[in-house]
């Protein structure tokens, strides 16, 4: 189907769903083109189950059909991607972790209801293949996809196909351990990328550095002295700072990984170690997969990916110092070319051109 196509597209998340059409133009020179309409987002708990997460779809493509103001003869397939584990030969949602979702043969309950062919794969998976369909890496055909949201994944395109592994399990890089004894993470080990460097550990380091920069404790005087500085201090004046360094901690307490960007910009330098150390560790986990790949290109997607520009230049540095250089000359590490929209995209490239990976059956 390497053609204009009107495709269903269905983002799964563990807290939202989104539905929308994607309409892809092909031009002249063979280039892809998406225009998406029609967003419907509905949100989901852990405790909505399978029938709530059904209901959902479906008042969603309802009003993705309505929004659109499109008729439903003019959608050729429907795309959808699955939180957690997913068997894309089957099109099952196998397990996912958080809302205890087992076995659900969603492709199937689509492809009943909608009577159109239905193609699912896990969400990260789903980016990677958007990323080759629609994305930077069209003429690319070895990458590396890497996902920092609240978590962090992996997908591989390897002669321009992805590859999943034995067991649907392939480049977990979230989990490649980058601190020996670092932070637990949700997987039971210590130090797994993703507890450093996702986006809940990105709040947490910037806790924990405003924590240690208020009491000038174990960290770089010539750091808090910056710091001091942005507050609009003198440093060295003992005086009225208590209750502003209190305020500063409150602030700290509430703060995330998209508002902690928003204070790197403004100058603040503690936000910006937190930042420089996230492209530190997700650097040395890219040096690995490069060398153990010897992709083309390593690309960042994820909420995480919109402060690119903030963790990018520490990243590039350490994946650098890692990378085996004779093997890797022309090697590029870039942000998503898929925007924010990268699920809803990567659920319509599962359906414009599928694959199928013989995957053993978990
Ligand atoms: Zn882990």
């Amino acid at each position: 189907m390497e053609d204009n196509a009107k495709i269903l597209a269905l983002d799964l998340g563990g807290s939202k769903m989104l539905s929308a059409l994607v309409d892809v133009k092909v031009d002249q020179n063979g280039d892809k083109k998406t225009q998406i309409s029609g967003i419907a987002k509905r949100t989901l708990s852990k405790d909505s189950g399978k029938n709530g997460v059904w209901q959902a779809i479906l008042s969603a493509v309802d009003e993705t059909l309505e929004q659109a103001n499109d008729s439903w003869d003019n959608v050729k397939r429907i795309g959808t991607t699955i939180p957690g584990v997913a068997d894309p030969r089957r099109g099952l949602w196998v397990y996912a972790p958080f809302s205890g979702i087992e076995n659900f043969p969603i492709a199937e309950e689509l492809q009943r209801r909608y009577k159109r062919p239905v193609f699912a794969d896990n969400d990260v998976n789903a980016c990677a293949w958007g990323e080759k369909i629609f994305g930077v890496c069209q003429n690319v055909d070895n990458f590396v996809w890497i996902t920092i949201s609240n978590g962090i994944g992996g997908g591989l395109v390897l002669n321009g196909e992805v590859f999943p592994g034995k067991f649907s399990g392939a480049a977990e890089i979230g989990h490649f351990n980058v601190e020996e004894n670092g932070v637990l993470c949700g997987c039971g080990n210590k130090g797994c990328l993703e507890a450093t460097a996702a986006g809940p550990a990105i709040a947490r380091s910037y806790r924990e550095l405003v924590s240690l920069a208020a009491s000038s404790s174990a960290i770089d005087p010539s750091l808090v002295a910056s710091w001091v500085k942005y507050l609009g201090y003198a440093y060295g004046k003992t005086t009225v700072d208590t209750l502003r360094l209190e305020e500063e901690i409150i602030l700290a307490n509430q703060a995330t990984a998209a508002s902690i960007a928003d204070e790197a910009r403004r100058g603040n330098p503690l936000a910006q170690k937190v930042y420089r150390n996230v492209g530190k560790y997700v650097g040395r986990a890219a040096s690995w997969a490069a060398n153990l790949i010897n992709p083309e290109k390593i690309v960042i997607g994820g909420g995480v990916a919109g402060s690119f520009d903030l963790f990018y230049p520490s990243l590039w540095e350490t994946f650098q110092t890692c990378l085996f250089k004779q093997a890797n000359k022309t090697i590029t590490v870039e942000k998503t070319g898929l925007g924010y929209e990268a699920g809803l995209l990567g659920a319509a490239a599962l359906a414009y051109k599928p694959y199928f990976n013989q995957i053993e059956e978990l």
